[in-house]
C-alpha cells in the first residue's frame, strides 16, 4: 500500500521564499549580536532527558507534557531540544565554565520541538534565536541584553514593539510568593482541574501557566510577584528599570508574567506583537542566576531570551533581504547552451553580487523574455529580493559573432556589443 506522504502534523517545510527571509533574519542577528561580542553557539538537537528535568523544571507544560522523548537502541533516554538554554549551560559546564573568561556572549538559532496542539504560530517543530549572556549579575547584564534585543528588532524594521517586565522573588521570598498564591487558590482547590491541583501543590507558580478559564479566574487579585521582592532583588529591578528608560528601552511593567520555565529568576520579561493572532508573544526571556550550579557548574548569574523566529517573520513587514540585480541568461535554444553557461559564468566572475540565471529549457528567446519580463513586473515571484531584472540574450547570431545581447528589462533598453567588451559594458550596473 502506498498512502500519500505528508510532513509530520505541527511540521512546515520552508521553500525558497521563506527561507531566504529566514536567512536573512538569521544573519542579521548575526550582524547585531555580533557587534555586541556575542558569538554564535550550535548546540545537538537531542539531549538527555534529564537535562530538561533538571533545568526547564518537572512540573512545567513543557516537561510535563509537550517533549519527544524516546530511548535510543541501548536504552538511553533522549529529548528533542524544547528550548535551548539548557543546552547552552550543559555544554558550558561540560567545556569548564569556570576556565572561560567572563563575561560569557552567546547566540544561536535552531530547531526546537515541542509536542503542542499546533495552530497558527504554534507549530511541533519550530525555531528560535536566542542570546545568552553569563557571568553578570547586576542589572547592566539584563539592561545590555535588552537593549541589544531592541536593536536587532529595530533592524528588522519592529519599531512598535515594547516589552513586558516583571522580576519574580527567589530564595526566601519566592517561598513565601508560593505560599500565598497557594493560600489564595486553595479554597478552590476542589474546581481545579487534575494538572492545576498537581501544580497547586507542588509549583504554585505553574499555576499562571494554565491555559484553564476556570483557573485564570481563580488567579485574579493574587498575590503580585513585586510585593515580595526582598530589598536586594528590588533593587536589582529598580535599576533595570533605570537602566532602561537611559537606553531607551521601551517597557511596561506587569506582575502577571511568570514565564513557563522553572530556572528564571529575577527578571522576566516578553514581547509581544499585535500583529500576529493568538500567539502573539514573539519573545520570551528572562535571568537564571541557579541554573549553572543546578547543572553541575560553579554559580554563575545569568541572562537570556529566546525569539520564536517562526513567529517574528511572520509580524514582520519590512524585507530584510539585500535587494539584488537579476541576470536572466536566454539561450535561443539547446545548440547555445555552451555558449550561455559560459556568458553566465563570466557574469557572476565579474559581478560577484547579482544573480545569473540561465533559462535552461532551450524553449526560445521569445518565452525566456516573458519569463524575465513577468519578474520584472512581479519580482515577489522570486525566492531572493529582485531590485531590477537584465536579460542576456544569446542566440544563433551572438553565439556565431561572439556577442551579446544585454536588455534592461525595466528601461526597456537594449543593447548588442561583443563579448569582450562584457566587463566595461556591465560595470556599474551591480544594483
Ligand atoms: P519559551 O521558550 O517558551 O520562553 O518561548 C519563547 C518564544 O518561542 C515564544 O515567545 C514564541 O515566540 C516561541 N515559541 C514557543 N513555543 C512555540 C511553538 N510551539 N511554536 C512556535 N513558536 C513557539
Amino acid at each position: 500500500m502506498t498512502g500519500k506522504l505528508k510532513a509530520p502534523k505541527g511540521t512546515h517545510d520552508l521553500f525558497p521564499s521563506d527561507s531566504e527571509k529566514f536567512a536573512a533574519v538569521e544573519a542579521t542577528a548575526r550582524r547585531v549580536f555580533g557587534a555586541h561580542g556575542y558569538g554564535e553557539i550550535r548546540t545537538p538537537t537531542f539531549e538527555s532527558t534529564e537535562l530538561f528535568a533538571r533545568s526547564v523544571g518537572e512540573t512545567t507544560d513543557i516537561v510535563h507534557k509537550e517533549m519527544y522523548t524516546f530511548p535510543d537502541r541501548k536504552g538511553r533516554s533522549l529529548t528533542l531540544r524544547p528550548e535551548n538554554t539548557a543546552g547552552v549551560v550543559r555544554a558550558l559546564v561540560e567545556k569548564g565554565i569556570q576556565d572561560i573568561p567572563k563575561p560569557i556572549r552567546l547566540w544561536y538559532a535552531g530547531s526546537q520541538f515541542r509536542y503542542e496542539q499546533p495552530q497558527a504560530g504554534r507549530y511541533r517543530e519550530f525555531r528560535q534565536i536566542g542570546v545568552e549572556l553569563l557571568g553578570v549579575a547586576s542589572a547592566a547584564g539584563d539592561a545590555e541584553v535588552l537593549a541589544m534585543l531592541f536593536a536587532f528588532l529595530g533592524a528588522l524594521g519592529l519599531t512598535d514593539v515594547a516589552a513586558t517586565i516583571n522580576c519574580i522573588p527567589r530564595g526566601d521570598a519566592r517561598a513565601a510568593f508560593s505560599k500565598a498564591l497557594q493560600e489564595h487558590v486553595r479554597p478552590h482547590a476542589d474546581r481545579l482541574g487534575a494538572d492545576d491541583r498537581k501544580r497547586l501543590d507542588e509549583n504554585p507558580l505553574r499555576l499562571f501557566d494554565s491555559k484553564d478559564p476556570e483557573t485564570r479566574r481563580f488567579l485574579e487579585g493574587a498575590p503580585a510577584t513585586l510585593e515580595f521582592l526582598d530589598a536586594a532583588s528590588r533593587a536589582h529591578h529598580e535599576e533595570l528599570k533605570n537602566l532602561l528608560g537611559k537606553l531607551g528601552v521601551r517597557f511596561t511593567e506587569s506582575a502577571g508574567i511568570v514565564r513557563g520555565i522553572d530556572y528564571y529568576t529575577l527578571t522576566v520579561f516578553e514581547v509581544t506583537s499585535d500583529r500576529l493572532g493568538a500567539q502573539n508573544a514573539i519573545l520570551g526571556g528572562g535571568r537564571y542566576d541557579d541554573l549553572v550550579a543546578e547543572l553541575g557548574g560553579p554559580p554563575t548569574p545569568a541572562v537570556g531570551f529566546a525569539i520564536g523566529e517562526d513567529r517574528l517573520v511572520d509580524a514582520m513587514t519590512a524585507d530584510v533581504r539585500e535587494p539584488r540585480t537579476l541576470f536572466a541568461v536566454i539561450p535561443d535554444g539547446p545548440e547555445d547552451f555552451p555558449y550561455a553557461l559560459g556568458v553566465a559564468q563570466e557574469i557572476r566572475a565579474l559581478l560577484p553580487e547579482v544573480i545569473v540565471e540561465s533559462d535552461l529549457l532551450g524553449r526560445g528567446v521569445g518565452k525566456g523574455l516573458s519569463r524575465a519580463g513577468q519578474l520584472a513586473r512581479e519580482p515577489g515571484r522570486h525566492a531572493h529580493r529582485i531590485a531590477r531584472v537584465q536579460a542576456v540574450l544569446l542566440g544563433s547570431q551572438e553565439r556565431e559573432k561572439e556577442s551579446v545581447t544585454l536588455k534592461d528589462l525595466t528601461t526597456g533598453a537594449q543593447d548588442t556589443f561583443p563579448r569582450r567588451q562584457l566587463a566595461e559594458r556591465l560595470a556599474g550596473r551591480e544594483r
